[in-house]
């Protein structure tokens, strides 16, 4: 199995061989031509399995033949549970997507001071990566418009519902286009995440590994 014969681009494939990558783990193989189909996704995975590639991937696709030209918005979400996590999935698109012209990826953390985060909102942002607190008082200062999102992913669902994100969440995804793609990404899929993907997706793929 290739990364190509999952149907990722060229200019993709090609940053992931720089890496060194060059095999697709079982979360990336199972969810990467169903993202790449447009469905909306459910996603049992651990860290280490890879799972950031699986969502990271389809979603620069989604994008790439588009960032670079200035004034379109925010394309793709991803909100995590901490600010280490949205540290690494920020790193992640920045080596997935490096072969992407003009691709700017902003991240909007708790923890961190406000000014180099409004900053960066203020110029054009195509990847966005933030935790739910933070990224909620951003919306109410309208310093971020989230009704250009066409992907959005929630790594670590369940540990996000844990940490009571929830009610965040749910303003957060009322912020974002209807049509959007949507990808879960959690340790279990059952009990308040069920839920939670009851509300906010629409007739998800389940994909457990
Ligand atoms: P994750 O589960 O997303 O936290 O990824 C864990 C680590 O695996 C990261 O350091 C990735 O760079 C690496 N990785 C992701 N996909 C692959 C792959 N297909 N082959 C080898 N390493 C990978």
């Amino acid at each position: 199995m290739s990364f190509d014969s999952l149907g990722l681009n060229p200019q993709l494939v090609a940053a992931l061989r720089d890496l060194g990558i060059d095999t697709p783990t079982s979360v990336q193989s199972a969810a990467i031509p169903q993202a790449l189909a447009g469905h909306d996704l459910m996603v049992s995975s651990q860290t280490g399995s890879g799972k950031t590639a699986a969502f990271m991937l389809p979603a620069l696709q989604r994008l790439s033949h588009r960032a670079g030209a200035g004034g379109r918005g925010v394309q793709v979400l991803v909100l995590t549970p901490t600010r280490e996590l949205a540290m690494q999935v920020a790193d992640a698109a920045r080596s997935y997507g490096k072969q992407i012209d003009g691709l700017r990826i902003a991240t909007v953390v708790g923890g961190m001071p406000y000014g180099a985060q409004i900053k960066s909102l203020s110029r054009r942002v195509d990847v966005l990566v933030a935790t739910p607190g933070r990224l909620i008082d951003h919306l109410q200062a309208r310093r971020v418009n989230l009704s250009t999102v066409q992907t959005l992913v929630l790594d670590e669902a369940d540990r996000m519902l844990d940490m009571g994100f929830i009610e965040d969440i749910e303003t957060i995804v009322r912020s974002t286009p209807d049509e959007r793609q949507t990808l879960l990404f959690s340790a279990t899929l059952d009990g308040t995440v069920a839920h939670l993907a009851a509300n906010l997706m629409h007739d998800p793929k389940r994909i457990e590994i």
